[in-house]
């Protein structure tokens, strides 16, 4: 078992364990008890008694409908059964706040191709200790992961990794803008959503017929919309009719929200992300970090 303690809670949530019928809310600081991989209690009274209940719990959970076989003795005498391990880990989480594992939907590993910048497993570990537990990874690596062979290579990497690193594939190959992937193909290889992230899909007869093949195989596009406003127009006019789930990657204009914000509104499947890059890097970042401090779309 795992035992969190002294943590603050991202949000509030109403006691587990003995609080549970006094219908309190949990304030922090918090202990959290983490049994067979579930979160078994949650106390802001401390856990003193919570391993106990925890393993009776377990036992009594455990104990064979059977009538004619005697129930575990230990369940009988209120102690958990012998061989119920009750060992528990301690993590300090002092003035640390304790949250479900986060999920960045939008990560850049380079790997294959580029690992002197980044890969899956430096990127994994660095998501990890940030709390990220399930990352997606973007196709534009070398070579692009367009095709099975390239997401197989990638997923046997990610099973080494510190945190989930589920992979996107190419919409286009070779992420040139002019002709699909098998979307059918990559779905049973694994990949969570299709992007051509780094390059916008220019030419507006390929992204219509992204969209409607992705609605097809009940997959999702995550568009990089260079020439912002206009394009995320376009995609989003574009995916009403097929009905696909359409996301616009690192928004950075009003004018983009707005137009995002109008068509949920009206019930378009589409959905929208801001990065850090955006709003924690300015003009003055870029002369003094040079084009390290920009990004695309500006
Ligand atoms: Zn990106």
């Amino acid at each position: 078992m795992i035992l969190i303690k002294g943590g603050k809670l991202a949000q509030k949530i109403p006691c587990t364990g003995s609080e549970v019928d006094t219908g309190r809310i949990c304030e922090s600081p918090v202990d959290i008890l983490i049994a067979n991989g579930e979160i078994a209690e949650i106390s802001c009274e401390g856990v003193e008694g919570t391993v106990f209940r925890t393993a009776l719990k377990s036992c009594q959970e455990n104990r064979p409908p059977d009538r004619n076989r005697p129930p575990d003795k230990s369940c009988q005498e209120n102690r958990p059964p012998d061989n119920f391990d009750t060992s528990v880990t301690v993590i300090d989480a002092t003035g640390m706040i304790v949250a479900p594992g986060l999920v960045d939907m939008h990560v850049h590993f380079r790997d294959p191709g580029f690992e002197h910048k980044e890969d899956i497993l430096t990127g994994a570990a660095a998501a990890a200790a940030g709390g990220v537990t399930t990352c997606c990874c973007m196709p534009n690596t070398s070579p692009v992961a367009d095709c099975e062979k390239v997401i197989d290579r990638i997923k046997e990497k990610t099973k080494y990794a510190l945190a989930n690193v589920l992979p996107i594939a190419a919409v286009t190959v070779g992420q040139k803008g002019e002709k699909l992937t098998d979307f059918e193909s990559l779905k049973k290889a694994g990949v969570v959503a299709l992007s051509d992230d780094g390059m916008p899909i220019v030419n507006d007869e390929i992204m219509r017929r992204a969209l409607l093949e992705a609605s097809a195989n009940d997959m999702l596009i995550i568009s990089h919309c260079e020439e912002e406003e206009p394009m995320v127009a376009r995609d989003i006019r574009l995916a009403v009719k097929p009905g696909t789930k359409v996301h616009i990657a690192h928004v950075s204009t009003a004018e983009a929200v707005e137009t995002t914000r109008q068509a949920k509104a009206a019930g378009v499947k589409v959905t929208a992300e801001a990065a850090p890059h955006h709003f924690s890097l300015t003009r003055e970042a870029v002369q003094t970090k040079g084009t390290n401090a920009k990004m695309s779309p500006p």
